[in-house]
């Protein structure tokens, strides 16, 4: 089967998608992810054109099929609350822009966190998402949002399909989709190891074609853990084999897979960044065979 795998890279103001290709390619990718500037912030630099047709002539030479790379929407953005409504006409202004972004950057999809509602309940929360969709996406577009299934961390909706239909329908554009995250998934009360089953479900009530991206993570904790904290592939709690068959489910092929795994600490307790283990544990998927002793090497060779 034709399996498009990638990570999440580095997007910088400098070497901008060019930069993003070539960190991709270094891990034997064939698609990628990035934040169009820092996740945690809204501020984002001019794109320069040139620097675009380097990197698509860059991703044509390696056979990375642009309609596949994703840009992920800053993780402050909240559409679910509008108690501070600059706050929330802000969130709706700056998503236009980074629609208006990604157009430039010739980028297809975009991943949307659906937002937490902080007091305001889960209803409130989903109209004012609604709301706001509907004034992001008034016209048609070039670029789809996808809005990412949570794992109901704190006060976060769209943690499960019925929250996700509710704003899908209630929206109805052709330019909202959604991705799916095997780590919010499994945090959510889902199981991985029945994932058919998942699948049937969304399907019945919002539509596989609906899926444009799939974050492929393993989870630090426990089915229905609520808690949203990424594992390597094959060492957290939903294992290598449930996601292995995730990755490789026929229902799902020509779907964007994307990592988002922490890169390996100096040790368990440190918090301290040693390097990105994507190349590795993309080598991994593309095997299908777990290594064990994974991290371990790393950590020998990187320490
Ligand atoms: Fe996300
Ligand atoms: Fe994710
Ligand atoms: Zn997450």
């Amino acid at each position: 089967m034709n399996l498009i795998i990638g990570s999440h890279v580095s997007f910088n103001k400098n070497d901008q998608l060019l930069g993003s290709v070539k960190e991709a390619l270094s891990y034997n990718s064939n698609t990628f992810m990035f934040y169009t500037g820092a996740p945690q912030n809204t501020n984002r630099c001019e794109i320069d054109v040139n620097k675009t047709i380097l990197a698509d002539e860059l991703m044509k030479k390696n056979g990375i099929n642009k309609d596949n790379v994703i840009v992920h929407a800053p993780y402050i953005i909240n559409l679910a609350n509008d108690a501070k409504k600059e706050n929330y006409d802000f969130a709706i202004n700056f998503l236009k822009q980074e629609l208006n972004r990604c157009e430039t950057l010739g980028i297809k999809n975009i991943v949307l966190h659906p937002g937490s509602h902080v007091g305001l309940g889960e209803e409130k929360a989903l109209d004012n998402i609604i709301y706001a969709l509907k004034q992001i996406l008034d016209k048609k577009r070039y670029t789809n949002i996808l809005i990412e299934t949570m794992a109901g961390k704190g006060s976060e909706v769209g943690k499960n399909i019925d929250e996700i239909k509710y704003i899908i329908d209630n929206v109805n554009s052709d330019n909202l989709g959604v991705c799916l995250d095997t780590c919010h998934l499994s945090d959510s009360g889902t199981d991985i190891n029945d994932f058919n089953s998942y699948l049937d479900l969304f399907d019945e009530k919002v539509g596989i074609n609906k899926i444009g991206c799939i974050h492929i993570n393993d989870s630090m904790n426990e089915i229905g853990s609520h808690k949203d904290r990424h594992a390597n592939i094959g060492f957290g709690k939903i294992g290598f084999e449930a996601l292995i068959n995730v990755i490789y489910n026929e229902r799902l092929e020509n779907i964007p897979k994307i990592l988002e795994t922490p890169y390996v600490t100096k040790d368990d307790n440190s918090k301290e960044r040693l390097y990105p283990p994507y190349k590795e544990e993309i080598q991994m998927i593309r095997k299908k065979e777990f290594n064990d002793k994974l991290i371990e090497e790393i950590r020998n060779k990187n320490n």
